[in-house]
């Protein structure tokens, strides 16, 4: 009987954000929750996503008048106001099991470059997945029915909690290598390559695209390469999980510099994408799982047998994907004009983030609070690792309000020019307490 269910622990993160919500000090700071904060720490909507949004609800733009013909009004339309207003499948039917294929083929270049062969070549098949979660569910239940080498998915240490618990419901078994440095807060990149030499042949190794989470270490172009060329040795199989694209560095080609790369040395990988945080479209659940082959003369039935199973996994999941934060995307990413808004308003994003990182360092090195703070520049995207240790963070949490996980990660975008000044006190006190 279900006595027999035991309480299971709450999600930790989740927790925190009850947490915080209930603590009532007035200068109470979340740098928990990994999601974008304006500088009032108010969720921020995307001008794009606002404008699209506007256009979806059929409502159209307030129209500016061009000018008047033989007494008539004519208004200037953007293209994306006339594909919108002209689309007769605007309606509430079931998307495709695969999703819109619209939005999966925009999504598919976004990630692999517009220019990548591998699209031409039909060597790429993509399935509109519940966000990034999702994605990483269908890549990780995929391999669990078919993947033929050692079943058996290496993840960074520290990596996104989920990545666990995703690949563990599958039946594949979890191991780590190495990645982040507690001396240099950087990349423990000897480590890396040493447990990536050491894994068993054909391995399934799950590496962040960039703005690794929660670290926000990346390697370097060289060093991605240098993995490459060990994955490439132990025949191992990549598995990249792309949360961040354009909202790490402002930039989308340097963001997905390290798939490219892959795909270009022609490896056989699969990447699960998510549109949550580039977009701002958190609870939309808008994302996408992509498997890219390699080059061969068969590759493209290869890609078509992929995708009938991957169809047949979706649909004894989801049936059909959601329409709506697809339909947003979709809708940005095939008009040159909304995507120019959409790279503005990463930039607005990454920017204000940037800054923040800059002025945090500054601001500690000011105070000599204990330590070296270089990190919080050299780290990029959402998150830093502050180095703070867990009974700093209770205490922190306890005599400052200040809300972070207790691995001493912190969200970046929780940080603005009203409460900076007292976070690096809070952090100067427990530091040398
Ligand atoms: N992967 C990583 C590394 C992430 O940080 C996140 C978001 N926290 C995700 C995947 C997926 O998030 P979502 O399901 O909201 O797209």
């Amino acid at each position: 009987s279900a006595e027999a269910v035991p309480q299971a622990p709450e999600d930790p993160l989740f927790g925190l954000v009850r947490a915080f919500k209930a603590d009532q000090h007035p200068t109470k700071v979340d740098v928990s929750v990994g999601a974008y904060r304006d500088n009032t720490a108010k969720p921020w909507v995307l001008p794009v996503v606002k404008k699209v949004r506007t256009l979806l609800s059929g409502i159209g733009f307030p129209l500016a008048p061009l000018l008047h013909v033989c007494g008539h009004t004519v208004y200037a339309i953007s293209v994306a106001d006339e594909i919108l207003r002209n689309d007769p499948n605007l309606d509430h039917e079931y998307a495709p099991i695969a999703g819109i294929a619209s939005f999966t083929s925009k999504a598919a270049e976004l990630i692999l470059g517009s220019g990548s062969p591998a699209i031409p070549e039909k060597r790429v098949t993509s399935v509109q997945t519940i966000s990034g979660t999702g994605a990483v569910h269908l890549g990780a239940l995929f391999l669990s029915r078919f993947f033929t080498g050692t079943k058996k998915v290496y993840v960074s240490n520290p990596t996104w909690v989920n990545h666990n618990q995703i690949f563990s419901n599958v039946g594949i078994p979890v191991a780590q290598y190495p990645y982040f440095s507690k001396q240099t807060k950087g990349l423990d990149f000897d480590g890396m390559k040493a447990a990536l030499a050491e894994a068993p042949e054909r391995s399934i190794i799950l590496l962040h695209a960039c703005a690794h989470n929660p670290t926000g270490v990346d390697p370097t172009l060289d060093q991605w390469k240098e993995i490459a060329t060990l994955i490439r040795q132990k025949n191992h199989f990549p598995f990249f999980d792309t949360a961040y694209q354009g909202f790490a560095t402002g930039d989308l080609k340097k963001d997905n510099a390290a798939v490219r790369y892959f795909v270009e040395q022609g490896f056989e990988l699969v990447i699960a994408q998510s549109f949550a945080k580039n977009f701002g479209l958190y609870g939309e659940r808008a994302g996408c799982f992509h498997f890219v082959t390699s080059p061969a003369p068969d590759a493209s039935e290869t890609v078509t047998r992929v995708a009938s199973q991957l169809a047949i996994l979706q649909r004894s999941e989801i049936s059909n994907p959601p329409l709506y934060g697809a339909r947003i995307v979709s809708t940005v990413l095939n008009d040159p004009q909304l995507f120019a808004e959409w790279e503005e308003n990463l930039r607005t994003m990454s920017g204000r983030i940037i800054e923040m990182r800059k002025v945090l360092r500054a601001k500690l090195e000011e105070l000599g609070t204990p330590g070296t703070w270089n990190h919080i520049t050299d780290q990029i995207g959402m998150f830093s690792f502050t180095g703070l240790t867990e009974p700093q963070v209770l205490k922190i949490r306890e005599e400052a309000h200040v809300y972070m996980t207790k691995n001493g990660r912190i969200s970046m975008a929780g940080l603005n020019t009203n409460n900076i000044d007292y976070f690096a006190k809070a952090v100067d006190k427990v530091v040398r307490e």
